[in-house]
């Protein structure tokens, strides 16, 4: 599936998604937002559509991302009314590249049939795909009653979460196939069921991948606020994508107050990086530091290289392919600095205390300098700087 020049499904990298927090009808926040989690690294950018002054702001949003020379695909999120505005507004219909619709947020009975048919009519309309994004907030009340009572006859009944768990799973794969038979193509229908619970969620999308074969969209709904929301969120998604599970992903994030909303992509990022199934910007492996480093300079040093090179991958990722791959080390003393250096494209191991002041650094296995005194920073930036360089093939003139 192409969603505006992204590909996704197959064997496609796995596409790193991202949702903004902004007012949409707030043109300027939004396209603030949307820009700097698409700098960041999202490939695809999520922004409500609540009502119409957001609806009417989304092709203004376009635009000005157009402007600034970013052509991220957005993703408009509907619920209750999303039928109403993708009809009333059909400049944001085709501004949008992608639509979610909530089947539990749809309405009851033939109310809900006709809007959910007008939302996918529109989408036939524009040939946009959609994703249909169960969610176990705000799952179809009159689905679980229909499974509850056809548990409650059965021989052998299942528990409530077994129920709800399958719930979860019919909402979506039927959800698909109504829209299929109103004429959208197999191949423009994403599915998603999101919920807080670890186990649940890996559960549920395993059923659901053994079902069907839509694009998957992963993602731990309301995973929560820092450590949690990221170790959370990491447990779910690295089982499924182990499996095999999984063709765009979200980290929902609470940010603290006042924190960058990037956070989020950075985590997806690190998630399929760390697992071997993307490169996104170098990665700095940093020994946790002990009685042996008793100053903070190292772990100052760990931080100053691993932002530093976040900083310049944006230049770096068409500049310098292969780049993103590359192994940076930075440890805190001889015990096991010198070995993980040398398993490093580029490391450096710093004096732990009682050592003598000087800190080798290591380029492919070899050891290639000392640094001493109070510039050992900007050198070994400098030397990674360097090995970027001169062993990345550049495309520039
Ligand atoms: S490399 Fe040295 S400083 Fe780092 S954790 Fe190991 S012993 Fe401690």
């Amino acid at each position: 599936m192409w969603v505006d020049g992204v590909c996704i499904g197959g064997d496609s990298p796995i596409v790193v998604q991202s949702m903004t927090n902004t007012d949409t009808a707030d043109v300027a926040a939004t396209t603030a937002q949307v820009a700097e989690l698409a700098r960041a690294g999202s490939e695809l950018v999520r922004i409500t559509v609540n009502n119409e002054s957001s609806a009417r702001a989304v092709p203004a949003i376009h635009e000005a991302l157009d402007r600034q020379g970013l052509d991220v695909p957005l993703i408009g999120d509907f619920h209750f009314n999303g039928h109403r505005l993708l009809m009333d507004y059909p400049d944001c219909a085709q501004a949008l590249a992608k639509y979610r619709i909530n089947p539990g947020n749809v309405g009851r009975g033939e109310k809900r049939d006709t809007r959910f048919a007008a939302m996918i009519e529109t989408a036939c309309r524009y040939e946009r795909p959609v994703r249909i994004g169960v969610n176990w907030g705000s799952l179809d009340p009159e689905l679980i009653a229909r499974l509850m009572d056809e548990n409650a006859g059965s021989a052998d009944p299942g528990d409530a979460d077994e129920v709800m768990r399958e719930a979860m799973v019919l909402s979506a794969l039927e959800s698909a196939q109504r829209a299929e038979a109103l004429g959208l193509g197999r191949d423009r229908i994403l599915l998603s069921c999101k919920m807080s619970g670890v186990q649940d969620l890996i559960a549920v999308y395993r059923s659901l991948a053994s079902r069907c074969d839509y694009g998957l969209h992963l993602g731990l709904t309301e995973a929560g606020m820092g450590s949690k929301g990221i170790v959370a969120s990491t447990a779910a998604l690295a089982v499924l994508l182990q499996e095999g599970i999984g063709d765009t992903i979200r980290i929902s994030l609470t940010p603290e107050p006042g924190e960058s909303r990037t956070q989020e992509v950075v985590v997806a990022q690190e998630i399929l990086q760390t697992m071997g199934l993307r490169s996104f910007t170098p990665m700095v492996t940093a020994c946790p530091g002990c009685g042996r480093t008793t100053s903070t300079y190292f772990q100052q040093l760990a931080k100053d290289i691993q932002d530093h090179l976040r900083e310049q991958m944006p230049r770096w990722r068409d500049r310098y392919p292969g780049a993103a791959s590359m192994q940076v080390a930075v440890m805190g003393c001889v015990v096991n600095g010198p070995g993980e250096s040398k398993q490093a494209n580029i490391g450096i191991s710093l004096p732990g205390t009682g050592e003598r002041p000087s800190a080798p650094v290591y380029v492919d296995g070899e050891k290639v300098a000392t640094l001493k005194g109070d510039r050992i920073a900007e050198e070994f930036t400098r030397m990674v700087d360097d090995y970027v360089r001169t062993h990345y093939v550049s495309h520039t003139m």
